[in-house]
Formats: C-alpha cells, sequence, structure tokens
C-alpha cells in the first residue's frame, strides 16, 4: 500500500506539530505549527520544510493553537498554493491568532536587531509579520463536523469535536488506495479531557485503522475540577480577605474563557465575593467574541445559555479591555479585584505590566493555572524564586503564590489510555506524538497493559509505510 507518514514535528516533544501524509496522487500536512525553543533553534527549525510546500495538495488544521497553526504564515511564504482545511470556529479563531503571532514576532526581531546593531551584526528577518500571516489566512477553506469534502484525488476528509477548545477536531483523513475500503487515519492531536464545561466530550470517529494521538499528559493525571474549584475559592477569599488583588495569567484562547467561566460559577453559588473581573488584552477580547459568535459549538449547557440570552463570558461585574490607557488605570485601583491576562507564560504582553505593580505586594495573590515552560517568568514564580527580572529590572516576589493544574484542555494519562481502548475495533497502529519521550513512554506502557495494540513513539523526521 502506496501510504506513508512522516513525523515532521511534534513528534517527542509538544511543539511544532507537523506530519505529511504521502499517498500515490497526493501529499497532504497535517497541522502546520510553531515550534517554541531558543532563538536560534526556533528560526532554524520554524523557517525550513522537509518537504516542498508547493507540492502540497492540502493543510488540514486540527485547532487554532498556535502549536498547531502557527507555521501556516511561513508555509505559504514558501510557496503552498493549496487551501487549509479546519473548522469554521477554527479559522475564527485563527484571524486573530495568525496576526498577533506575526506581530510578536516583529517584535520580537526589533529587540533581537537593537542587540545586534549594538554588536554591529547586520540585523535579522522575522520568521514572518501581521502582513504575512493576514495573508495566509486567504487559503483557509471552512468545513463543519459530520461533513464529507473530497480534498485530494484520493483522500477524503471528515472533522469529528475534538472537545480540547472551542472548534477542535479528531482529524480523519479516509485515503482510497484501490481496496474495498478505504485506509482510515485518524489525528487526535491535541485530545480533549471529558467533562469539561462549555465543551462537549471527544467523539471516537469509527472504523480507525492508523491512531496518531497526542501524549502530553502520558504519565500524568490531573486534578480533579472539584478541587481545583475549591482551590480557587479559598484563594480568591484569602485575597479579598486581607485586601488584595489577584492576578492570573492566562493564555488568552480557551483557559481565558474557561477561568471567566469557573469564576463566575463560584460567584454565583456564593462561594466568592462578587468582585470585579478585569480580562484585560485586545487578543483575549476578540477571541472571546469569537467565543460568543460560535455558542452553537458548545456543549448544551452552554448553549441553552445563550439561547435564553444569557452569555456565559459576560456579567455585570466584568470588564474586558483592549485599551492599554485602560489597562493603565487598573493601577490606581486600590480594593480587591481579579485581573486575567496573558501571556500565559508571562513572557510578554499586559501580564507583564500588572505582575511589576503587584508583585511585591504580599497582600496580592498571583494564580497560574497554566504551563509554564522552563526559563520563562512564569516558571520563575511557580519555583517561588525570591526576585525575578521583568522588564530587565529585579522585583522582590512577595505576592502568594498559588498554582492550579486542573484547567488543562487535554486529556490526562487516564483518558489517553481509555480513548486509545475505544478506538481499537479496527485498529492496526497507535502513533504517540506531542509529548517528551518519558510521558509517551509511560502511556505506551499503560495502553499496552490494557490493550493488546501495535503502538510506536516516531522519531521527528522518521517515516512510516502503512500496511
Ligand atoms: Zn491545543
Ligand atoms: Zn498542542
Amino acid at each position: 500500500m502506496a501510504v506513508s507518514i512522516q513525523f515532521c514535528g511534534g513528534a517527542r516533544t509538544v511543539t511544532g506539530s507537523m506530519h505529511l501524509i504521502t499517498t500515490k496522487h497526493s501529499k497532504i500536512i497535517l497541522d502546520c505549527g510553531l515550534f517554541q525553543g531558543k532563538r536560534d533553534e526556533y528560526f532554524a527549525i520554524n523557517s525550513q520544510f522537509p518537504f516542498n510546500p508547493q507540492n502540497l495538495d492540502a493543510c488540514v488544521l486540527s485547532h487554532a493553537h498556535i502549536d498547531h497553526s502557527g507555521n501556516i504564515p511561513s508555509l505559504v511564504k514558501k510557496g503552498f498554493r493549496a487551501s487549509v482545511y479546519c473548522t469554521p470556529a477554527t479559522r475564527d479563531l485563527c484571524r486573530y491568532m495568525l496576526p498577533d503571532s506575526g506581530h510578536i514576532q516583529e517584535e520580537d526581531i526589533k529587540y533581537v536587531n537593537k542587540i545586534n546593531r549594538r554588536r554591529g551584526m547586520p540585523p535579522r528577518a522575522p520568521l514572518y509579520t501581521k502582513e504575512d500571516a493576514e495573508k495566509a489566512l486567504k487559503y483557509f477553506r471552512a468545513l463543519d463536523y459530520d461533513h464529507t469534502m473530497r480534498i485530494a484525488d484520493d483522500v477524503d476528509l471528515n472533522f469529528y469535536d475534538g472537545g480540547h477548545i472551542l472548534g477542535s477536531t479528531i482529524t480523519v483523513l479516509d485515503v482510497m488506495t484501490g481496496s474495498r475500503q478505504p485506509v482510515r487515519i485518524a489525528y487526535a492531536v491535541d485530545l480533549g479531557r471529558e467533562n469539561m464545561p462549555l465543551l462537549d466530550d471527544p467523539e471516537v470517529p469509527p472504523g480507525i485503522n492508523y491512531l496518531i494521538m497526542e501524549s502530553t499528559y502520558g504519565g500524568r493525571k490531573h486534578e480533579t475540577l472539584k478541587e481545583a474549584e475549591i482551590k480557587l475559592a479559598k484563594t480568591i477569599n484569602k485575597t479579598v480577605n486581607r485586601g488584595g488583588k489577584v492576578i492570573i495569567p492566562s493564555f488568552a484562547l480557551e483557559r481565558t474563557q474557561l477561568i471567566v467561566y469557573f469564576i463566575s460559577e463560584l460567584i454565583r453559588r456564593k462561594m466568592v465575593p462578587k468582585i470585579p473581573i478585569y480580562v484585560d488584552g485586545p487578543l483575549a477580547v476578540s477571541l472571546t467574541q469569537v467565543f460568543r459568535e460560535n455558542w452553537k459549538y458548545f456543549d448544551e449547557t452552554t448553549k441553552k445559555s445563550f439561547l435564553e440570552h444569557k452569555d456565559p463570558f459576560s456579567h455585570d461585574n466584568i470588564e474586558y479591555i483592549s485599551k492599554v490607557e485602560d489597562s493603565k488605570k487598573l493601577h490606581d485601583i486600590d480594593k480587591p479585584i481579579i485581573i486575567i491576562s496573558a501571556s500565559g507564560m508571562c513572557e510578554n504582553g499586559r501580564i507583564q505590566h500588572h505582575l511589576k505593580n503587584n508583585i511585591e505586594n504580599p497582600k496580592n495573590t498571583i494564580v497560574v493555572i497554566g504551563f509554564m515552560a522552563r526559563d520563562t517568568l512564569g516558571r520563575r514564580i511557580v519555583e517561588e524564586q525570591k526576585t525575578v527580572r521583568i522588564f530587565g529590572r529585579p522585583y522582590d516576589l512577595r505576592a502568594e503564590v498559588v498554582v492550579i493544574n486542573a484547567f488543562s484542555s487535554h486529556a490526562d494519562c487516564d483518558g489517553l489510555v481509555e480513548y486509545a481502548g475505544k478506538c481499537r475495533g479496527n485498529l492496526r497502529q497507535i502513533f504517540l506524538v506531542h509529548g517528551e519521550p518519558d510521558q509517551a513512554e509511560i502511556l505506551k506502557n499503560n495502553i499496552r497493559k490494557r490493550f493488546r495494540l501495535k503502538i510506536s513513539i516516531p522519531l521527528r523526521g522518521e517515516a512510516v509505510y502503512l500496511r
């Protein structure tokens, strides 16, 4: 059978997802994500493709997170002229996510070039600009869940709900090989978590032959949402009682809307007092608007609330802030408030200003609700280092730090094993990607303990022929 998968990126690591499917008549990539790493490696990996983008027949995008969508502008810069297929919600989210990413690249290079100039080194160009990102959006084509589209001569595409973030999918490709049944390849990267608010649980496509699955939390279990809720309520109450502010660094996409939902629920159930909540940052504001416009993709409870004119992201104590002037005004407020702001890892964006202004006051609390990578300000806060540098200046970390790990929108070790089990029927092989090697290895062993399945953990660049 002339079908192969090459694991071009996001293999044995969590960022830069990209996999090339080659059939008799076509070449298709699943995702085209940004690889995150130190600057030189970042450039080397993201600016080169192990195939000619001009020869691709399609790019299929699983969801709007930057580690899956963020390198599409580079792909277009290198000559890709086919279509990028995704759900309508993913397309709408990418309209903001990709230009924002272009803007961040431009800002980063400005900073690099300032240093290069001082050292007499030549200026560098950004990986892509905001304008490049806007050009790339023209190639997006939306396909809804439960529809089939022929995207190449011998390949049909179907999207199932991935339950990970708004618009996320389990991508299913049916490759016609001349035999009676097409070969069914499913791509569950990233895979959502069951029983999360707002979203439906991940669907299980029938008749999968080959499953490419994530393994981010292959060896870790999430705290339960109940535990998280209690911890969050306790933290807010404690901070309010001492007259402090709650600062929450958060990714603008999904995590922000989820935390707004959680706090609003705590207020509704009178577990915490109704204090003002500020969602600060233009990207978070735009993305929340996309959430409202795509309300029909949420779970039944959330849909019902929209149908009854109750917007779960808007209450009279929540203010969404786009303008810098309005953001600056938050510094002068001298009473308990909650500020939710990006970036999630505190490396750029307005959160840095809020941290700078609040980190030295022991009345305040910094609540960490997302993953903080090594060498980021967020990680230094999690480690409770005595002093941290913000905008090049040292600040004493005197605010309380509370870490809540339960808000992840990824399936954890048990969820991944269960999911693999549900896909069994016609399954010939599982490929574990999107995870550090130790996590993938634990997951592989745990799936094997329960089910007799062939599982591999491909290397980056490795190609596998399906048979
Ligand atoms: Zn994701
Ligand atoms: Zn991901």
